[in-house]
């Protein structure tokens, strides 16, 4: 099947919907060997402008689903042409931004046009639970700090009952790598979902993907945390619950506010994801033009 994907920045997202993903993902489960697929959102894509490694490593990704409003925003904005005189092509460029800005919280459906849906990696996680239970298939949990991925578990077994968890481990720093891939190779589950920081992620999939012999790994961030309400391993403040936005945030493209909140040792991380981008995608439309 030919992917229909758009830049943005140099990263290629795939343009899929939730049950488009869904189907995909499942084939590359049932393939004769394994595959990685990644949730890029507007952070990945800055890292991956001052990063050609990393941007190969997820361009290389079977599958890259958008993670974050910033991502439709960016495909929507880069998509509408300007004006080849260079005063009136910025002054253009700096009033699409801002209706498309406007898009996102006034009205989210306009903007997906181009990428037709986020698809978050926490969404993913229930969905492919779900997936699997129907389908036979199994997963293995991995990551944050200990006993969060198996409060995780418990909560997916007890929606999904005929759900086959393979295995579930904390992982580095409290389980050595080569334990958790050991049992990885032994336990041969589809999905393998990891609750590590970005590059983190990156490195795992581009490190052992050729080793397995099958099986979907996909980066999740902090999917875990947000589920239990448990604390990231990596939060300075060590006391800051995650707990995702209501849903109405969610859907006006707004959740980034949320975790600004309720998350501020994220603050530098949210700015380079909001403004930041937004400036990035802005100058690059204008130079590309
Ligand atoms: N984490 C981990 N091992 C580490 C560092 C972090 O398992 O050595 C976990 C952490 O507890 C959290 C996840 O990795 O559950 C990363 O979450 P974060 O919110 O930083 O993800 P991001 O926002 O980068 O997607």
């Amino acid at each position: 099947m030919n992917r229909k994907r758009v830049d943005i920045l140099g990263v290629q997202i795939d343009a899929l919907t939730m049950p488009q993903a869904l189907n995909k993902v499942e084939e590359l489960a049932r393939d004769r060997q394994a595959h990685y697929i990644v949730t890029p959102n507007p952070e990945f894509v800055m890292q991956a402008l001052k990063d050609g490694h990393f941007r190969e490593v997820v361009n290389n990704a079977d599958l890259a689903l958008a993670d974050g409003v910033g991502i439709l925003w960016a495909a929507k904005f880069l998509s509408i042409p300007l004006s080849r005189i260079a005063w009136w092509a910025r002054i253009q460029a700096w009033a699409q931004l801002l209706i498309v800005g406007a898009g996102v919280v006034i009205y989210p459906k306009w903007l997906t046009s181009v990428i037709p849906e986020r698809v978050t990696g926490v969404d993913m996680l229930w969905e492919i639970s779900k997936l699997a239970s129907v389908k036979g298939l199994s997963i293995f949990l991995l990551g944050a700090a200990p006993g969060v991925a198996y409060e995780v578990s418990r909560k997916l077994q007890l929606l999904y009952p005929r759900l086959q968890i393979a295995e579930v481990m904390a992982g580095p720093p409290y389980e050595p790598e080569e334990e958790v891939i050991h049992r990885i190779k032994q336990v041969k589950p589809h999905f393998i979902f990891l609750a590590f920081p970005a590059t983190e992620q990156l490195r795992w999939m581009r490190q052992y993907t050729r080793e397995l012999d099958r099986g979907v790994l996909m980066g999740i961030g902090g999917a875990f945390d947000f589920i239990v309400g448990a604390t990231a391993i990596n939060d300075p403040t060590k006391n800051s619950k995650a707990v995702r936005a209501p849903y109405f945030l969610q859907k006006r493209g707004l959740e980034w506010v949320w975790r600004y909140l309720t998350q501020p040792w994220r603050k530098e991380r949210i700015k380079t994801a909001t403004l930041e981008f937004m400036r990035t995608v802005l100058e690059y439309k204008l130079a590309r033009r």
